[in-house]
């Protein structure tokens, strides 16, 4: 399990926090939020804005170390 902040992937100072056991499901969880809590910047969002932020969060992903649980 790792624990993302939207913070750390374009959210600005968004406090909402996701822990996910893969970064496919993160995506999910970050896209259900983004929804509701970010609906301005989903509706800006173009394809290659949104390949750039899968770019993105991929590394956040990979660079986090994992929880110890
Ligand atoms: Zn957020």
């Amino acid at each position: 399990m790792k624990t993302i902040k939207c913070s750390q992937i374009g959210g600005g100072d968004c406090p909402f926090e996701v822990t996910a056991e893969t970064a496919e499901e993160a995506k999910a969880k970050f896209g259900e939020h983004a929804k509701e809590a970010h609906a301005e910047m989903m509706a800006k969002a173009t394809p290659e804005s949104m390949q750039e932020w899968n770019v993105m969060f991929d590394k956040v992903w990979e660079s986090t170390e994992a929880l110890a649980n």
